[in-house]
């Protein structure tokens, strides 16, 4: 299937990995790895934990304690 994604954004974050900027293979790779929720999603702060998981970011928004 031909990629009509953009694929030349501004990625914050700071994980070592070939995917920076190509928010489609991110968001594949996330989901078909079960690694939660893209580092994009996050503020700073919560990005630098690696913890990617639905409840951090709900904390990370101020949804759950
Ligand atoms: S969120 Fe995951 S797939 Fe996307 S750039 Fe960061 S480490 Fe790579």
């Amino acid at each position: 299937m031909k990629n009509l994604c953009d694929n030349d954004r501004d990625c914050p974050c700071t994980y070592d990995c070939p995917r920076h900027g190509k928010c489609c293979a991110c968001v594949a790779h996330h989901r078909d790895h079960d690694e939660g929720v893209p580092g994009c999603f996050f503020s700073k702060e919560a990005e630098a934990t690696y913890d990617r998981s639905i409840a951090a970011l709900a904390r990370d928004h101020g949804i759950i304690q």
